[in-house]
């Protein structure tokens, strides 16, 4: 059996894989991405990091976590784009993924079949606790999914979504930090009543 955890992973042996990096927000994803991808630079790899065009929240250039450690970034509008700047790449990063057309699950296996390593950040669900985007099929063609939590502010069990705190019903509402509180299952179903 081939054990995809951290201690198998050679950071300097070429290898097509898939990793998706999934969970609310506040839970730590796009630092995780970030983790992986540095020790990857570390190693020499040759890294490149895409983000979909529209999530401009603090940077054109940069894939940006909320406690901004950030690294540098290409964004882009389409996920066929990505195929066009990865000829000579180790190491592809996916940040915002839940943001990106159905194509990219297609993109990310060709990546893989061409020995490039994928790893994958983005939102499992939205704020209704619906899957999200192409994640969930990238999470199925995946050789490993880590899915991180956040802490539910209201009792402090692992959180289970992000529950959006403002009025709005539009489903992309980029991430604010004042817009959203991970809750956990227990307390977002006593939170839904509260809103009706
Ligand atoms: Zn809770």
């Amino acid at each position: 059996m081939v054990v995809f955890s951290e201690d198998h992973v050679q950071e300097t042996r070429r290898r097509g894989r898939i990793e998706v990096v999934c969970g609310s927000m506040f839970s730590g994803k796009t630092e995780e991405l970030i983790r992986r991808l540095k020790r990857a630079k570390f190693a020499k790899q040759r890294v490149e990091i895409f983000k979909p065009a529209m999530d401009v929240r603090y940077s054109e250039e940069n894939v940006v976590s909320h406690d901004s450690n950030s690294i540098a970034s290409t964004p882009i509008d389409s996920s066929a784009s990505i195929l066009l700047f990865t000829s000579e790449i180790d190491v592809v990063g996916i940040d915002e993924a839940q943001f990106f057309d159905e194509g990219l699950v297609n993109v990310c296996n060709q990546l893989a079949n061409n020995g490039i390593r994928v790893i994958i950040a983005g939102l499992d669900m939205d704020y209704k606790g619906v899957p999200f985007g192409p994640i969930p099929a990238l999470c199925a063609i995946a050789d490993e999914v880590t899915k991180v939590h956040a802490i539910c502010v209201k009792c402090g069990q692992l959180a289970y979504v992000s529950h959006r705190i403002v009025k709005n019903d539009k489903r992309v509402l980029l991430g604010e930090k004042d817009e959203y509180e991970p809750l956990c299952r227990e307390c977002y179903n006593k939170a839904l009543n509260n809103d009706e």
